[in-house]
């Protein structure tokens, strides 16, 4: 059924609530996690002290993290590279190429990846149809970008057709 593409193999209220130990259980090495309104709102330029605590435990921990966005490069690098942190901007999600590129950068199979984001069109629908695991996280702003306002449109409309049908167990946490 097509509309389970749409479905996330996990809900979360943030990315850090990703349970570390639960995806080293299965053999998860690496996490490919969206930019804009998964790890700061979308019009922050800079990271938050919680994230880079964050990103320090995961490397520590020995996780592998590459950011795939669909922002511009200027964005993308500007809030990665001062960081450390591998990306791909310009991804074009929901295409897998960019899933696909930064699992090869990371000298992973995607089996040892997770796909994490806020949007279900782009992040977990690609995510999804690439073969990887996937976690949407409740969005950091209720503000939007232009293009991503029009996206939260469909994506009322697919959350609501997945309620209806009972593939939804989680608690609406948003
Ligand atoms: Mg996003």
């Amino acid at each position: 059924m097509l509309i389970k593409r749409f479905m996330p193999n996990e809900y979360l209220p943030s990315v850090l609530d990703l349970d570390l130990e639960h995806l080293r259980e299965n053999n998860i090495k690496g996490i490919i996690t969206d930019l804009d309104n998964t790890l700061v709102e979308w019009d922050r330029p800079d990271i938050t002290t919680e994230l880079d605590d964050w990103f320090f435990f995961l490397r520590e921990q020995g996780f592998q993290v590459t950011i795939v966005s669909n922002n511009s490069e200027h964005r993308v690098r500007s809030f990665s590279e001062p960081n450390g942190i591998h990306f791909i901007h310009s991804a074009k999600k929901p295409m897998g190429r960019a899933f696909r590129k930064a699992t090869r950068r990371m000298g992973l199979k995607k089996h040892e990846v997770v796909v994490v984001g806020d949007q279900v069109l782009t992040d977990v629908f690609g995510g999804n149809r690439a073969g990887f695991y996937t976690v949407l996280v409740v969005p950091v702003a209720q503000s939007d970008g232009f293009l991503t306002k029009i996206n939260r449109k469909v994506e009322r409309r697919v959350m609501k057709r997945l309620k209806d049908r009972g593939l939804i167990q989680w608690e609406d946490q948003q």
